[in-house]
């Protein structure tokens, strides 16, 4: 078997039928690979790598906000979730909103307490019995098996998944035909086009598989319009934000808290010219 066999992404997962050129990106799994056609990054890892590092992330916590950070992790998923009721025009209570990969349910909570109809699909079993067990409706499964009725739903979130598919494509495929005509579909992953991105290169703990389970797929603003469009939605809006120059621990802790500093002020101008490294893609169904 040649090494591209046995990697886990042997072409670009947006779909394009371009080569893939080597970056000077080196991480542990060897260097990201460039699409060339769509700038897509992607990790060289191995397919048996890339599940033993999936397995590992599946603990029922899951994404269950550590004490203390609550308040934040709420106002940010009320952010998004204000977001979509706007773009749809409609109230929350009129909103049928799935979760795609809802894990232990920390966004689906947010959103029922909103008022939105919300409910959640979960492949990794412990996060989705936490869900169950909080009595959020969750199937437990793969979204292809849920067997969801054709536009079914006003809005998709699909957060932190896009980033771990070969072929995502056919994820937004079965998206597509849930949601009704005019629906949303939320995208949340790292912006492989941000400063941070830019000033870190390979250092970026967000393209690291040892710290984040299953990372592989690295996306642009760009790319993830491309892929959007090859499953027929149009871009609604795109916002990013977060700025770093450093992670902890890369640098001694008077630089890291002027870099911390420097990083807040810049990140208004990264939310403005969506090179924040959080990024969120609100795409509209046809
Ligand atoms: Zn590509």
């Amino acid at each position: 078997m040649s090494d591209s066999e046995l990697r886990y992404l042997s072409t670009c997962p947006v779909g394009c039928n371009a080569p893939l050129e080597t970056t000077a990106y080196v991480l542990p799994e060897g260097a990201l690979l460039r699409c060339t056609a769509c700038g897509q990054l992607i990790s060289q890892c191995s397919a048996a790598r890339y599940w033993q590092s999936m397995q590992e992330f599946d603990d029922p916590q899951g994404t269950l906000p550590v004490t203390g950070s609550e308040q934040r992790r709420f106002r940010r998923s009320k952010s998004f979730l204000d977001k979509i009721a706007k773009l749809l025009g409609q109230p929350a209570e009129q909103i049928r909103l799935l979760d795609v990969g809802c894990s232990s349910g920390a966004f689906l909570n947010t959103a029922v307490k909103l008022g939105f109809r919300a409910e959640g699909v979960e492949p990794a079993p412990k996060a989705a019995a936490t869900a169950q067990a909080a009595g959020l409706k969750v199937h437990q499964g793969l979204l292809q098996e849920a067997g969801y009725a054709d536009g079914q739903f006003d809005a998709i979130t699909l957060f932190e998944v896009i980033e771990h598919l070969q072929q995502p494509q056919e994820l937004l495929q079965e998206c597509q035909r849930i949601l009704r005509p005019g629906g949303i579909l939320l995208i949340g992953t790292g912006n492989a086009a941000s400063w941070s991105m830019a000033a870190m290169g390979a250092r970026w703990e967000y393209l690291s598989i040892a710290k984040h389970g299953g990372h592989v797929s690295f996306f642009s603003p760009e790319s993830l319009a491309s892929l959007g469009q090859r499953a027929k939605f149009t871009v609604a809006a795109v916002h990013t934000r977060g700025v770093r120059f450093y992670e902890k621990g890369d640098c001694s802790k008077p630089i890291y808290r002027i870099a911390k500093l420097a990083a807040e002020l810049l990140n208004i101008f990264a939310a403005l010219l969506n090179k924040g490294h959080d990024m969120a893609v609100y795409l509209k169904r046809s």
